[in-house]
């Protein structure tokens, strides 16, 4: 018999997730990580008594009340509910589209106004697009233009879109700005889930509660030693990069990477705001976050002299560099299906999470994946 029934690679909240459930249901994990610290990309640093979204800033939503449950269980969560803003020219505009956005746009004040600006601008898109012969948006740009039409689309989504992905509109999946709302409404809460929030004290609390009682080796390379560490256990559960897993034979992956330039300032408050975006190519970072507002009540914000902002710069991804969101173009689906058919004859190795899937995911479909996978690997009722 080996040593463990699973090895874990990865510490994120896949990796995390997964090692809770096979933990308690009395499974011997080992969770392994190259990196220094466990948690992956929701790892927080304190930096002056606020939590720091060191790789991102991470807000959990969802309406699955068992995610939410186990969640809670494990650390109470805060109600925070994420409006973020647009600065565009200097101008401040709502997100998600809304009645505010609206009226910051155009002056309309009222839902009969705003849809007959947007209808009129929808249709001139629609018109076009049939005039090629299209029945279905074909890339980003035209999904955007039929659901908010030119003038949003050109001051709130374009630019900030090509500095995000370093593309086109016109050359990405349409299925990007999708996940954006449009209501009208004067609701500038993004999410439309019945549960979102922030662990009480931070991320860590998380990481470090899902991850009690299971074993965890940092600066530990799966790669670099695979022969070894496969040994040790059953079952492999990897949730690094796919195409690193096969030594990139098929050919690279694109990503995209981020760089975050972290700054302490001797302000209370800075934007006002968790996060601001910045949607003008002309300036070369997307968003500004300060981390403060994310745990702090107003009151407390100001009652605390400093305070951390990050800059996000969007990048492409080269070795050596983190990868952070797949690319979901045509060329990397494909080649991510290609590697997935390899993946499939690996038995004793599971690929699973935002990496090891290439595919987007946020935090609390990576819970559900854990349940569907310790489900499927028979441990207890999930
Ligand atoms: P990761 O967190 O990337 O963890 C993978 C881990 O595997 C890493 O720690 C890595 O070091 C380790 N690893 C890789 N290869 C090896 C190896 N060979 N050996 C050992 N270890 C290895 N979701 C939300 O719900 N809300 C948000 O607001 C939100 N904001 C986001 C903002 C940004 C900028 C990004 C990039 C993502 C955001 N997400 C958000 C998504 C969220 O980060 C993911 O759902 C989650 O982190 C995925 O967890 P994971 O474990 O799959 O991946
Ligand atoms: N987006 C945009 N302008 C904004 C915010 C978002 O055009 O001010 C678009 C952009 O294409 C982005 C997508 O909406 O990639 C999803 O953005 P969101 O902030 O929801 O997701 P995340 O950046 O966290 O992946």
């Amino acid at each position: 018999m080996k040593q463990y029934d699973y090895l874990i690679v990865g510490s994120g909240l896949m990796g995390a997730a997964f090692a809770h459930l096979a933990h308690g249901a009395g499974k011997r994990c080992l969770v392994i990580d190259r990196r220094q610290e466990l948690g992956g990309n929701i790892r927080c640093e304190r930096v002056e008594g606020i939590n720091v979204h060191k790789y991102g800033a991470h807000i959990f939503h969802t309406s699955n009340e068992r995610v939410w449950r186990l969640v809670n269980d494990l650390v109470p969560f805060n109600r925070f509910t994420n409006s973020p803003l647009a600065i565009s020219e200097g101008r401040l505009y709502n997100l998600p589209f809304n009645m505010n956005t609206f009226h910051q746009m155009w002056g309309v004040t009222t839902p009969a106004e705003a849809r007959a600006m947007v209808e009129r601008q929808r249709s001139e898109a629609l018109q076009r697009m049939r005039a090629e012969g299209a029945t279905e948006p074909r890339n980003l740009e035209e999904q955007a233009l039929l659901l908010v039409g030119h003038d949003i689309y050109h001051t709130l989504i374009k630019g900030y879109t090509e500095k995000q992905w370093g593309r086109p509109c016109q050359s990405l999946p349409a299925f990007i700005i999708k996940r954006l709302p449009v209501r009208f409404v004067y609701d500038n809460n993004y999410f439309t889930d019945s549960f979102q929030g922030i662990p009480r004290g931070g991320y860590n609390l998380l990481i470090s509660a899902l991850l009690e009682g299971v074993e965890t080796r940092t600066a530990t390379d799966f790669l670099a030693d695979r022969a070894a560490l496969s040994a040790l256990a059953e079952k492999v559960i990897y949730t690094g990069p796919l195409d690193e897993y096969f030594h990139y034979t098929l050919g690279h992956l694109n990503y995209r990477s981020l760089r975050f330039e972290h700054e302490v300032l001797q302000e209370a408050n800075h934007q006002g705001n968790a996060v601001i975006n910045y949607t003008d190519s002309s300036v070369p970072f997307t968003r500004i976050i300060e981390h403060k507002h994310f745990e702090m009540s107003p009151q407390e914000v100001e009652q605390t002299p400093m305070t951390v902002i990050t800059r996000e710069y969007p990048s492409e991804w080269t070795e050596g560099t983190e990868p952070y969101y797949p690319v979901n173009d045509e060329r990397n689906n494909s080649l991510a299906a290609q590697y997935l058919e390899l993946a499939k004859r690996e038995p004793a190795t599971i690929f699973a999470g935002r990496l090891a899937e290439y595919r987007y995911y946020d935090m609390a479909p990576v819970i559900e994946k854990a349940f569907s996978l310790a489900a499927a690997e028979g441990l207890g009722d999930h």
